[in-house]
C-alpha cells in the first residue's frame, strides 16, 4: 500500500469549495421532472426505479412492442440514484470483470465474455440510432500496477485469458508514463472494451428515448408497497395506485420493496471528487492527452477519468457500510473520505499541487456477495428484479434489463438458460454479524494491500466460501 492516509492541509485545502452534489447532475441539460402520479390507474408492464436498469427496461420492452403499455415510477428524478453518480467506466463485463468471471463461472466465461462484448455494441447502436449525445468514447480502460508484486498479477491475467481470446495488452513502466505521467505507475494491463460515458446525459438520452416511444413517466413517485393481488400486482404511491399485469423491479440499492432482496444486497458507499477544468500547462504535465479510463489495482482501488471540459475525476478507494442497512443522502456526504481521496490524488499527480476540487458526492453500490447481478421473480412471476451490479453496472444493467424481460415474459432464453442467471449470490448474514463480517473483510483488504497482497485466514476462508466484499 503506497498511498499514505493522512491529508496534508494543502489537500484540505483543495476540497474546501467543493459543492456536495454530483458533478454529472449540476448541468443544465438536466430535464424537468415529469408529474407525479395522482391518479388509480393500471398498465401491463410497470417498471420501478429510473435508473440505467429500469431505464433499459422500460426502453427494450417498448422497442420489442410498441402497443405494450408501459410505466415508468421513479421515487426521485431520473438518475437520482447510482446512474447518475458513478464514475462513467462503461465496461463490457457483466461478470464485474474477467477474474471474478472466471472464477465463479468457469465452464460459462466465454459465453458470458461474448455476451458482455455483444451488450456493449447494441449500447453503442442504441446511441447512434437515437441520437444519444453523452460523451461516449470506446478508449479503453487500463488497470494500473502501483507495486511490482500488482505488475505480476498482470502478467498472471493476461495468461489466464489467453485461452479465451481475450484482448488485453501488458503495458511496461515506459509504456504507462507515455499514456500518463505519475511516481507511482509501474505498469499496467489496458482492457479495449471499455469506454468512459457523461452517466446523467446517458440517462437522460435513456428517459428522452422512452418519452418520445409512449412510456408514461412518473417522477416524485415513490412506490410504498406492492401487493399480489393474484391477476395483478398493485403498486401503492402517495397519491395514486397502479395496478399491473407484470412489474420490473429496478430499485438497486436503495431500500426494498420485496424482503428477500435484503438478505443478498448492503448497500455500500463510494465516494468521488471532482477538478476544476486543467489549465494546458497542467495537463501537459500529467500527459494523458488521450480519455483513457484509469484504476489503480489494488483492492482499495481509485478510479480516474477526464471530463469533455478536461477536469479530472478521481473516486473510489473507501468503501463504507453503515450499521443495518444504512442508507440515505446524509451519507452521501463523507469529508473524512473527500479528504483521504484528495491527498491520495496529490500523491499520484504532485504535478498538480494547487488544483481545486469543484464538486465532492458519493453514492450507495448494491454489493452482493458474488458482485455481479442476480435476478429473481416474486408474486407468481408477475415480479422480476435485477440488482447487484457491484459498482460495475454502467452497462451491465442493460443486459439485466433484457434478462428482466425475458423472465417476465416466461420466455426461455440463450440468457435464462445460464448458471450465471439461474443461480442467486451467498445471503449476508443479519445484523450485527453482518457488519462484523464486513468490517472484518474490508480490514482484511487493507491489509492484504499493506502486504504484497498476501491475504489472511480470514479472506482464505471467505474466498473457499465463495463470498466476498468489493466495491
Ligand atoms: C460512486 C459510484 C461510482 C460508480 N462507478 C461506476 C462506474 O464507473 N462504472 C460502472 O459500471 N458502475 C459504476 N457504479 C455502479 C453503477 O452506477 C450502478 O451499477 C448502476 O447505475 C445501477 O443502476 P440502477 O438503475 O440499478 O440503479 P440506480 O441508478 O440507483 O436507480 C435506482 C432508482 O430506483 C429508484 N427507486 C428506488 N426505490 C424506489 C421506489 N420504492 N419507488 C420508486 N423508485 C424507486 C431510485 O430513486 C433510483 O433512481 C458506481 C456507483 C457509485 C455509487
Amino acid at each position: 500500500m503506497i498511498y499514505s492516509n493522512n491529508p496534508r492541509p494543502e489537500s484540505l485545502k483543495s476540497i474546501a469549495d467543493v459543492i456536495r452534489t454530483p458533478y454529472w447532475l449540476d448541468d443544465p441539460a438536466k430535464p424537468n421532472p415529469e408529474p407525479q402520479l395522482t391518479q388509480n390507474i393500471s398498465t401491463d408492464l410497470l417498471v420501478i426505479g429510473a435508473g440505467f436498469a429500469g431505464l433499459w427496461t422500460a426502453l427494450l420492452a417498448k422497442e420489442e412492442n410498441p402497443d405494450r403499455d408501459v410505466l415508468l415510477l421513479e421515487a426521485g428524478e431520473t438518475a437520482i440514484g447510482a446512474s447518475g453518480r458513478n464514475g462513467g467506466f462503461l465496461d463490457a463485463s457483466i461478470t464485474h470483470g474477467f477474474l471474478n468471471g472466471i472464477s465463479r463461472w468457469p465452464g460459462e466465461i466465454s459465453i458470458l465474455h461474448a455476451l458482455g462484448i455483444k451488450n456493449l455494441e447494441e449500447i453503442e447502436s442504441t446511441l447512434s440510432r437515437l441520437g444519444i449525445e453523452c460523451d461516449y468514447n470506446r478508449v479503453g480502460e487500463i488497470d494500473i500496477a502501483t507495486e511490482p508484486y500488482l505488475l505480476d498479477s498482470c502478467r498472471k491475467i493476461i495468461e489466464l485469458a489467453k485461452p479465451y481470446n481475450i484482448n488485453f495488452q501488458f503495458l511496461d513502466g515506459d509504456q504507462i508514463q507515455g499514456v500518463v505521467r505519475s511516481p507511482l505507475f509501474l505498469g499496467g494491463i489496458k482492457r479495449f472494451d471499455s469506454s468512459i460515458v457523461n452517466p446523467a446525459q446517458l440517462a437522460w438520452g435513456l428517459r428522452k428515448a422512452c418519452l418520445n416511444l409512449g412510456v408514461g413517466l412518473y417522477e416524485h413517485t415513490p412506490v410504498t408497497k406492492l401487493v399480489d393481488e393474484k391477476n395483478s400486482v398493485m403498486a401503492a404511491t402517495p397519491h395514486g395506485q397502479i395496478r399491473a399485469n407484470k412489474v420490473a423491479l429496478a430499485t438497486n440499492a436503495f431500500p426494498p420493496l420485496l424482503k428477500r432482496i435484503s438478505y443478498y444486497i448492503v448497500p455500500v458507499y463510494d465516494y468521488v471528487l471532482i477538478t476544476e477544468p486543467l489549465t494546458p500547462s497542467q495537463r501537459d504535465s500529467i500527459g494523458w492527452q488521450g480519455r483513457e479510463g484509469l484504476s489503480d489495482g489494488n483492492n482499495q482501488f481509485h478510479y480516474f477519468r477526464t471530463t469533455a471540459d478536461g477536469r479530472i475525476l478521481w473516486g473510489g478507494f473507501d468503501a463504507i457500510y453503515y450499521w443495518n442497512n444504512g442508507f440515505g443522502s446524509k451519507l452521501e456526504n463523507r469529508p473524512a473520505s473527500f479528504a483521504r481521496l484528495a491527498e491520495h490524488f496529490f500523491q499520484a499527480f504532485p504535478q498538480l499541487e494547487g488544483i481545486r476540487f469543484t464538486h465532492a458526492w458519493g453514492g450507495a453500490i448494491d454489493t452482493c456477495s458474488r458482485f455481479s447481478p442476480f435476478w429473481g421473480t416474486a408474486h407468481h412471476g408477475r415480479t422480476a428484479y435485477t440488482l447487484g451490479y457491484t459498482g460495475l453496472g454502467v452497462g451491465a444493467t442493460r443486459f439485466g434489463a433484457q434478462v428482466m424481460l425475458d423472465l417476465l415474459d416466461n420466455k426461455k432464453s440463450t440468457h435464462t438458460e445460464l448458471e450465471f442467471v439461474r443461480t442467486k449470490p451467498l445471503p449476508f448474514p443479519p445484523e450485527p454479524l453482518r457488519s462484523i463480517g464486513i468490517n472484518l473483510s474490508r480490514w482484511s483488504l487493507a491489509q492484504a494491500d499493506r502486504n504484497q497482497g498476501r491475504e489472511n485466514l480470514w479472506l482464505k476462508t471467505m474466498d473457499w466460501l465463495g463470498l466476498g466484499f468489493d466495491s
